[in-house]
């Protein structure tokens, strides 16, 4: 059953992303204000009645903004763990609450939503695959780094929102001040785009016909530089970067798409075992620090500093 995907925005900005049949839809965050999800909703041809539930990644700010009114409005039902509605700044009403365990499958009409856990700066951090009968569609923000789990759901996706965050070398030379550089690079912060073109070359599955480039960098990354690296290395997959600024046209996934398989697949159509998954890079001393001194903290019982809810890149 082909399945309807689009980005309402994406970046530490918002991130907001829509997939639906033609019954239901689910929401995967909801990083914009409620007015500005109705509006974008409206100019795709998208009725918010069509949405049955929100799907929450994590607590940083650019994906949960519009959460409490949003839900409120619409009484949608809204698919979060405890530790993360902990950290919330913009709870959903306690009705509305709904717990999910990751691997487990949730069924949402003709739709079927599994949670798998990341690497991420956050309390208990989570991708989405959402899925019909024949078509599944990833949902990979906000990740540190390529785990095996990322690899084994990618490997099932027809269309991927999958996050190129930043440029290694623009962000090794801009303005952000080391500690910060190597938050966003040293595991537990973002995809940099040659991560994210390293995964889609060895692990793109045969079906893949649409990567949808996500949460890029303002400062370290250009879309138009993100598009060129992944189109010529394509295959015939459809590469979109989902902007920072505005929603992106609704994809129709229907899964007829047969292309190339990357590298890490057989001739016979098969996926050679994944990898031992790759070293973190080496953490600064200034980085070793504060997370010593977070550790002393945690320990001497005070609360989560408040920068685990900000999406600093
Ligand atoms: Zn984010
Ligand atoms: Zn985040």
């Amino acid at each position: 059953m082909t399945l309807f995907i689009a980005s309402l925005n994406s970046g530490s900005n918002g991130n907001c992303y829509y997939v639906g049949n033609q019954e239901e839809a689910v929401l995967i965050d909801a990083g914009l204000s409620c007015r500005e999800t109705e509006r974008r909703m409206r100019r795709m041809g998208l009725p918010l009645s069509r949405v049955r539930a929100i799907f929450i990644s994590h607590e940083h700010d650019d994906h949960i903004r519009g959460l409490e009114v949003l839900s409120h409005r619409y009484q949608l039902p809204v698919y979060i763990t405890q530790p993360t509605l902990d950290q919330c700044r913009f709870p959903p009403h306690q009705d509305l609450v709904r717990a999910f365990d990751p691997g487990a499958a949730i069924t949402i009409g003709g739709l079927t939503i599994k949670a798998l856990p990341k690497n991420h700066d956050a309390s208990d951090p989570y991708s989405f695959t959402v899925a019909s009968p024949t078509v599944c569609i990833g949902i990979f923000t906000d990740i540190g780094v390529v785990c095996d789990n990322l690899i084994r759901h990618f490997t099932q996706c027809h269309a991927a929102f999958l996050e190129a965050n930043y440029d290694e070398d623009m962000l090794m030379k801009g303005r952000y001040p080391w500690p910060l550089k190597n938050r966003i690079r040293g595991g537990h912060g973002h995809l940099s785009n040659g991560q994210a073109l390293e995964l889609f070359l060895d692990y793109r599955p045969p079906f893949m016909s649409h990567l949808l480039l996500a949460h890029l960098s303002q400062d370290n990354n250009r879309p138009e530089l993100v598009q060129q690296l992944f189109e010529d290395r394509a295959h015939g997959t459809t590469i979109i970067v989902a902007s920072r600024h505005n929603e992106s046209e609704v994809y129709a996934i229907d899964g007829a798409y047969h292309g190339i398989p990357g590298h890490a697949w057989t001739p016979e159509g098969n996926r050679k075992p994944a990898p031992a998954p790759a070293a973190a890079p080496p953490v600064s001393p200034a980085v070793a620090i504060s997370a010593a001194r977070r550790r002393k903290a945690l320990a001497a019982g005070q609360s989560k500093p408040s920068s685990t809810q900000i999406s600093l890149f």
